[in-house]
């Protein structure tokens, strides 16, 4: 029997607005459920994430096939489309099976993940694994990843782990839930641009919000 995985949605065409591939088109597959927070709003504040913007509960169930039918009809004719796969935390379901199958559609793949479980193993040559690290009690941060994308202030207490390896390190501003703007988003852009003139990060602006897409 073909193994299912639980898959809140599939969106896009739309641009992917963090990280390495920012700026360029890509579907979304957005897998449900997460290890960093039950999801529920009246647990948020004292989670993991009190800044997490995402609905990852419930979703369906997907077979490979079910998945790839799905992102095929939504790519439509876009050229040199990515996938960007997410959560929830994509780590508790992707293997290597569904990225083989995934690699021939794509041009490009980052799969956004809280770094507290391993990446499956063979993985294709195109896929990107990008770590947006969540302190979590008793899940330290397992992966090697291609990115660090490190929410700030949030985050920062990984900072000097990111700086100190090889890979590209972006520092985003954390956002209030109403948009990038005010006070405290602009005192947490002039840290990341901080960030860029002293340790060489670079800077991820959440691109979809401020073009008002998904
Ligand atoms: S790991 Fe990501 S999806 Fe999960 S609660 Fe934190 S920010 Fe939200």
């Amino acid at each position: 029997m073909s193994r299912v995985y639980q898959v809140k949605e599939c969106f896009g065409p739309t641009i992917q607005g963090e990280g390495p591939h920012q700026g360029q088109p890509c579907v979304f597959l957005r897998f449900a459920g997460c290890n960093a927070w039950d999801g529920r709003p009246e647990t948020r504040a004292n989670s993991a994430c009190p800044y997490c913007d995402t609905d990852f509960r419930g979703g369906e169930a997907y077979t490979i096939d079910d998945i790839c039918q799905r992102l095929l009809q939504l790519r439509g004719e876009v050229r040199r489309l990515g996938l960007v796969i997410s959560g929830g935390e994509p780590l508790l379901q992707v293997d290597s099976p569904l990225l083989f199958r995934l690699d021939k559609l794509f041009h490009w793949i980052d799969i956004e993940t809280n770094g507290t479980r391993p990446t499956p193993w063979p993985m294709p040559a195109k896929v990107s694994v990008i770590c947006s690290p969540k302190a979590i009690v008793a899940q330290p941060i397992v992966v090697e990843p291609d990115a660090w994308k490190i929410l700030i202030p949030a985050q920062e207490a990984f900072l000097e782990q990111a700086i100190g390896g090889s890979a590209p390190v972006f520092v985003q501003p954390v956002c209030p839930d109403n948009g990038p703007s005010g006070a405290s988003y602009d005192a947490n852009l002039q840290r990341c641009l901080d960030l860029c003139y002293r340790h060489g990060c670079r800077l991820s602006l959440q691109l979809h919000k401020y073009l008002g897409v998904p």
